[in-house]
């Protein structure tokens, strides 16, 4: 009953199709991770929020959600590193999946039910190459076990690629292993030199390639397939042709895959990131420059996830006034609801809550118009522009004070569900030290202000500073329009 249709673009199907889990109460979506032995760039962590937003999207629609990402702590740059660096890979990796963790924490980006790690699921992936090995698709080469693509007929249905034809500029597991057919791919590598990190396992000493990873690690988690797989562009061929090989030939008679979702690439001033040019970004290196998380976050999110995004210092500056727009209307209620001595509602915050925190009336059309565009492959522009009208909408009720009790509350209800999905609005009414008044009723009493002069209503401007005045608060107009406050001495 609760649950709201949801379509998506299938990238294995090449079209949008309606969205039916094995079970909505536990929708299983695996999101390829970082590897972790440097920090994220900004073309990650575009993916990552693009995760996060088919999360919350989900949640809103009413699913329950089981999610995994994992963490590739296998690699060879990171052996190669960690060699370099005389220490295990395990102390290498810690701090940079610590430095993961933290910046999608600072991104407000929610946590996951899983987060897996390579070095902890090699039991697993021995397994896996045992039942390929039953199932006959594999050889082995000088210790190094490979997977024979000629053996699987379906190979190459995710992402078109003919299984005779190479795509140019394609990356192959660069590799300098013997292979029979060049586009065969490794399961198990036998070490190459003394030093380097292997496992000692049935199958003989090695360690696991890096498509096997994700495919053993979805069977550790679920023991079976999942409903969504997600992962950037870049990783449809032949990462993700690879992980559904392996798994579809170790279980040929289940479903891998339901579902796969893939987010287009980030793109600085219009050029491929790269540190030649001087435009490659880490989220430090942005927020050093003073800017707010929530105008990274909100850039990220405001570009259609199947669309290049071209990110620009000057579209944070953008986002800072779209934010501020979203979070004075808000303000505005919640201060004129409290001069009313209205109670407001609490926050929703599980899945119940969430559902029963849906708009009923007032607000419904304006909630609706925002469900229709996340329903519809995520599509944050249109959602983003059902916000803008919606609040345009609401600031007009507010100027000619015609919202009743009940919709005032509705509208509430309405940013609450929004900020389930942007992550960006402040809801607290936390009293600034010695002020009677919190930010966002400073902020609330500044618009009002504004919206008078707006309306040469100057005498209800004045009425609106002195007030601020007596309440300690000093207004300072810029000649751009905008409005500083400071406490007065
Ligand atoms: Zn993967």
């Amino acid at each position: 009953m609760s649950k709201l249709p949801f379509f998506l673009f299938d990238s294995a199907e090449n079209k949008k199709i309606e969205f039916k889990p094995d079970n909505p109460d536990k929708v299983k979506i695996y999101s390829c991770g970082p590897t972790v032995y440097n920090y994220s760039h900004i073309g990650n962590l575009r993916s990552y929020v693009f995760v996060d937003i088919l999360r919350r999207s989900l949640k809103i629609l009413g699913y329950q959600l089981d999610q995994t990402m994992n963490i590739t702590d296998i690699d060879d740059k990171i052996i190669r590193e960690s060699i370099h660096h005389s220490v295990s890979i395990e102390e290498f990796t810690k701090p940079w999946t610590e430095a993961f963790f933290r910046d999608l924490e600072k991104l407000n980006i929610e946590k996951l039910e899983h987060y897996p790690f390579a070095t902890k699921s090699v039991e697993e992936m021995v397994e896996l190459i045992e039942k390929l090995q039953e199932n006959g698709y594999t050889y082995e080469k000088e210790g190094s076990i490979y997977f024979s693509i000629d053996k699987l007929k379906s190979y190459g249905s995710l992402s078109k690629v003919e299984a005779t034809g190479i795509i140019s500029g394609a990356r192959y597991d660069a590799d300098e292993y013997e292979k029979d057919n060049v586009r065969d791919f490794v399961l198990w590598k036998a070490p190459k030199e003394e030093k380097e990190k292997s496992w000692n396992t049935k199958i003989g000493n090695g360690r696991p390639g890096w498509h096997l990873e994700c495919s053993a690690m979805i069977r550790q988690i679920y023991s079976s397939g999942v409903d969504i797989h997600t992962g950037g562009i870049d990783l449809l061929f032949p990462h993700h042709e690879n992980e559904k090989a392996q798994s579809e030939a170790a279980y040929p008679n289940e479903k891998f895959v339901k579902y796969w979702m893939h987010c287009e690439h980030l793109l600085v001033d219009g050029q491929k990131m790269s540190k030649s040019k001087g435009n490659f970004f880490v989220l430090n290196d942005i927020l050093d420059k003073g800017y707010d998380w929530k105008v990274v976050r909100y850039v990220l999110l405001s570009f259609h996830y199947r669309t290049k995004l071209n990110f620009s210092f000057e579209r944070l500056n953008e986002a800072k006034v779209s934010i501020q727009k979203i979070q004075n209307a808000f303000n505005r209620i919640s201060s004129e609801m409290k001069s009313k001595n209205i109670e407001s509602i609490r926050k929703p915050i599980n899945h119940s809550e969430i559902i029963s925190c849906r708009p009923q009336e007032f607000a419904l059309d304006y909630f609706q118009n925002f469900v229709n565009a996340i329903s519809d492959d995520l599509n944050l522009p249109k959602a983003l522009a059902s916000i803008f009208d919606s609040i345009k909408s609401i600031n007009t009720k507010l100027d000619s004070s015609s919202l009743s009790n009940e919709e005032m509350i509705d509208v509430v209800k309405y940013f609450y569900q929004i900020d389930c999905l942007l992550g960006i609005l402040d809801f607290t009414n936390e009293k600034i030290d010695n002020l009677s008044l919190s930010e966002n009723e400073i902020l609330a009493l500044i618009e009002n202000r504004s919206n008078a002069k707006k309306n040469k209503d100057f005498k209800l401007a004045d009425s609106i500073r002195d007030e601020l005045k007596a309440k300690g608060i000093i207004l300072e107009d810029s000649k751009d329009g905008s409005v500083k406050w400071k406490k007065s001495e």
